[in-house]
């Protein structure tokens, strides 16, 4: 009896290590998957960036943002047209703050 239960202790440790071991494989494995997606992702990113390149030969036309001073692509900016003049923002929350700095006000 005593070396059945023996046995049966080892397995049982056996079983759990084996198990432990396997997720600790299978965090490692996701973690490479998701190293390769991130990787891949940069690919894409400059491949994209590098065919529009290609595609547009015309210099990329950089404009001020008026709220930050932050130099953006015209063609990526955030527009806002006022009477004949357009500006051009980085991002959203610029261009709210210029519409509430500027626009809202009574003149
Ligand atoms: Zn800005």
């Amino acid at each position: 009896m005593d070396i059945l239960s023996n046995l049966l202790w080892m397995i049982a440790i056996w079983w759990m290590l084996s198990r432990m071991l396997r997720t600790v494989r299978l965090i490692q494995h996701q973690r490479l998957l998701q190293e390769k997606k991130e990787n891949q992702m940069h690919f894409e990113q400059s491949d994209m960036q590098s065919n529009y390149k290609q595609q547009s030969e015309v210099p990329l036309e950089m404009v001020e943002d008026p709220v930050c001073g932050k130099f953006v692509e015209k063609h990526r900016g955030y527009q806002l047209s006022r009477g004949t003049e357009t500006f051009y923002f980085c991002s959203w929350d610029c261009r709210e703050k210029f519409i509430k700095e500027h626009l809202k006000q009574p003149e």
